[in-house]
């Protein structure tokens, strides 16, 4: 009768245990949304004055108004760099919320990666490189045509090249793309930078994380880049990945499904 007693106890402690982890667990996803939803709100809000000032700094430096001194024609670019650095935190941010909320679309296409790596090369190539590191993209050989979101992808090597340019003085910089078996498909981004200590290897890919040393506090930038490239990978089924060691350089990779859905009948390349 006394043991009977003592598991009724039992009984009515786990329930009220399991009711409070309920309640719990539904305030925390509240907390989540809320926090998509401001992030959502700010970033949108903030688009605008952003713009604004870019444009008006583009305004600045054609001259229209006349010529600008050395010094003005500097301070009008520093406006624009910051001012464009600024705006892509903001997509990124508005990205991420996108992602959390659950509201993000894919529109998967056909594409040929050689056509992807000649826009990734048209678009580098006008960004200052150190003069000791050259950007080369590999030839990808033997790869079908995919099935998948090619912006995501296209941002996601993005973020990864525009690092290895960060923080790589000498070397190079090398984006790659093979067969990883049947079904998927790996890119990297090799670089011969400054490397990253195993333990940061998972915090790097945390929103707003980044690494604790001089130089990389030196060239911090948002911390956003990478989070947001994880779950872009996620959001078209595959996954990242790192291997890096301290100075002797990082690989960042991407792994993703050849198709990221059922391809449309009829549309097949
Ligand atoms: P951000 O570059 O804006 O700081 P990211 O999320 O893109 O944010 O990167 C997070 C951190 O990971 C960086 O601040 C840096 O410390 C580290 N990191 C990223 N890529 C590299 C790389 N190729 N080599 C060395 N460190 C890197």
């Amino acid at each position: 009768e006394a043991l009977r007693a003592e598991l009724e106890e039992t009984n009515r402690g786990v329930v009220a245990l399991y009711a409070e982890l309920d309640a719990q667990a539904e305030q925390l996803q509240r907390a989540t949304e809320l926090k998509s939803q401001f992030l959502a709100y700010m970033s949108h809000e903030f688009r605008t004055p952003v713009n604004a000032i870019r444009s008006i700094a583009r305004l600045l430096s054609d001259e229209i108004d006349g010529p600008l001194t050395s010094e003005q024609a500097r301070q009008v670019a520093f406006i624009q760099s910051t001012a464009t650095e600024f705006a892509e935190m903001v997509d990124d941010l508005l990205d991420l919320a996108k992602i959390e909320a659950g509201r993000v679309d894919i529109s998967p296409a056909w594409f040929e990666m050689v056509d992807l790596f000649s826009a990734l090369r048209g678009m580098f190539k006008p960004v200052l490189i150190n003069p000791g590191v050259t950007l080369v993209f590999e030839e990808p050989v033997g790869l079908p045509k995919l099935y998948t979101d090619d912006r995501k992808l296209s941002q996601i090597l993005r973020n990864f090249i525009s690092n290895a340019l960060k923080f790589t003085t000498q070397g190079e910089v090398r984006v790659s793309a093979c067969r990883q078996d049947d079904h998927t498909v790996r890119f990297s981004v090799l670089d011969t930078g400054i490397g990253i200590e195993p333990q940061y290897h998972a915090a790097v890919f945390d929103d707003f994380s980044q690494v604790d040393s001089p130089v990389q506090k030196r060239l911090r930038g948002t911390g956003l880049g990478l989070s947001l490239s994880k779950q872009l990978a996620g959001v078209l089924g595959g996954r990242v990945e790192l291997e890096s060691a301290l100075g002797v350089g990082s690989t960042f990779s991407v792994i993703l499904p050849l198709h990221v859905a059922p391809a449309p009948p009829g549309d097949a390349p």
